[in-house]
């Protein structure tokens, strides 16, 4: 890594796989900035974990799909950090039920978070990027984007939707020197997949186990790695064998 520090922002990095990926590209020398949009106290536990081994980031609330405030971000990096260096598009929900019954308001929120929030970050952190001529963008997708998952169309079309975004971002800037692959769970432990009958779903996982949020992690860290300087375009599973 070059003298000045890379800098990095992680949407959703209050808990969860977006929490697992902050920690680890803190770890890896990255300045972290910390998105949430209310989780403030564990938020804030991320931040000191990541000061308690040596790291550096800040925290910073806003809503994914409010527009004015990921501007306000963006101005507040441009003046702050100078820079950004990795976006991972990490924040997301899922609002299921069967299509004949799902409500209007659950496909659009589910879609503007997962999806078009990728399009009100990326298009910024690309504009800071090109200065440098490096980066990398990652967005975690879903098995659920690739295979479909009855009781989720709304969350199926935001994660295959982002694979297509992410997809043709990587053609228009590869030249740049700016990777974009896509992280694509399976089952993995966190409060999302809290409710759901792990013992069923564990029999169609060939690995039979839920993954856990540093397996994620180790993936998309080495997407943002130099050793990854080849990889765009790219979709890769963390997923037990189950896609
Ligand atoms: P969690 O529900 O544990 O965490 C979600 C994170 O997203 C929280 O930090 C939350 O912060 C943040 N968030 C939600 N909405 C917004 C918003 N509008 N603006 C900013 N931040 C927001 O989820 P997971 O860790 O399980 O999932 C992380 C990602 O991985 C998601 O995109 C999910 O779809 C995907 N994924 C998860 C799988 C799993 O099995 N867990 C499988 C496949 C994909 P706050 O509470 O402050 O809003």
């Amino acid at each position: 890594m070059e003298n000045e520090k890379r800098i990095a922002l992680v949407t959703g990095a209050s808990r969860g796989i977006g929490k697992s990926i902050a920690l680890k590209l803190a770890k890896m020398g990255f300045k972290v900035i910390i998105n949430f949009s209310s989780s403030e106290n564990e938020a804030k536990k991320v931040l000191e974990e990541i000061e308690n081994f040596g790291g550096q980031g800040r925290l910073a609330c806003f809503d994914v799909t409010d527009r004015k405030a990921c501007k306000e971000e963006f101005s507040k990096i441009t003046e702050t950090e100078k820079r950004l260096d990795v976006l991972i598009h990490n924040a997301g929900i899922r609002k299921d039920g069967l299509a004949v019954r799902m409500k209007d308001e659950d496909w659009d929120r589910v879609i503007d978070v997962n999806l078009t929030a990728f399009f009100n970050l990326a298009k910024p952190s690309v504009k800071l990027m090109l200065k440098n001529k490096w980066g990398r963008i990652v967005g975690i997708s879903s098995t659920s984007g690739q295979a479909g998952v009855p009781g989720q169309i709304n969350y199926s079309a935001s994660k295959a939707g982002l694979i297509g975004a992410l997809k043709s971002l990587s053609k228009e800037i590869g030249v740049r020197n700016i990777t974009v692959n896509a992280v694509s769970p399976g089952f993995i432990e966190t409060e999302m997949t809290e409710a759901l009958d792990r013992e069923k779903i564990i029999e169609t996982i060939p690995m039979q186990r839920f993954g856990t949020v540093a397996e994620v992690a180790s993936v998309a860290g080495f997407l943002c790695s130099e050793e990854a300087s080849y990889v765009t375009g790219q979709v890769i599973g963390v997923n037990g064998g189950i896609y």
